[in-house]
């Protein structure tokens, strides 16, 4: 999909996320993908309006930078938070919460996502659209 807010993206779309964690279409741009120490990885995420992830968790923690567009993060039993560029979230290890667009708009945002043993990501269920148009 051309758009004006690719045309304004700092970084290439990448690859189409799996269909397994996201509703809609999202592109990934993995730009680092493990340091070397292997503590954390760096990825570009572009959600097309009305996309949105699964409910999931990071065993260590994840901070999102907003760099385009608007959307969602919600955690879990918690009101939906608005993001825009310009934002940043920091993400606390182990709290279930989802982000993605919002149903008119498209987001883009650099996800650093902590690794551990215990990995980095747990799909959970996705964001029903019962869920999803609750928030707007
Ligand atoms: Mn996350």
């Amino acid at each position: 999909m051309h758009t004006e807010t690719n045309e304004n993206s700092i970084f290439p779309k990448g690859e189409k996320t799996s269909p397994a964690y996201f509703t809609g279409t999202a592109w990934l741009n993995v730009l680092v993908p493990q340091d070397e120490r292997g503590n954390y990885t760096i990825g570009n995420v572009f959600f097309e309006p009305g996309c949105r992830n699964n409910w999931h968790t990071h065993p260590a923690g994840q901070i999102l930078i907003i760099t385009d567009g608007k959307g969602f993060y919600q955690e879990k039993g918690k009101e939906a938070r608005p993001i825009a560029k310009g934002d940043v979230v920091v993400i606390p290890s182990g709290v279930e919460h989802w982000h993605g667009a919002t149903k008119n708009t498209s987001l883009t945002h650099i996800a650093i996502t902590n690794i551990t043993e215990k990995g980095a990501v747990d799909w959970l269920k996705p964001v029903t659209d019962e869920e999803y148009n609750s928030v707007h």
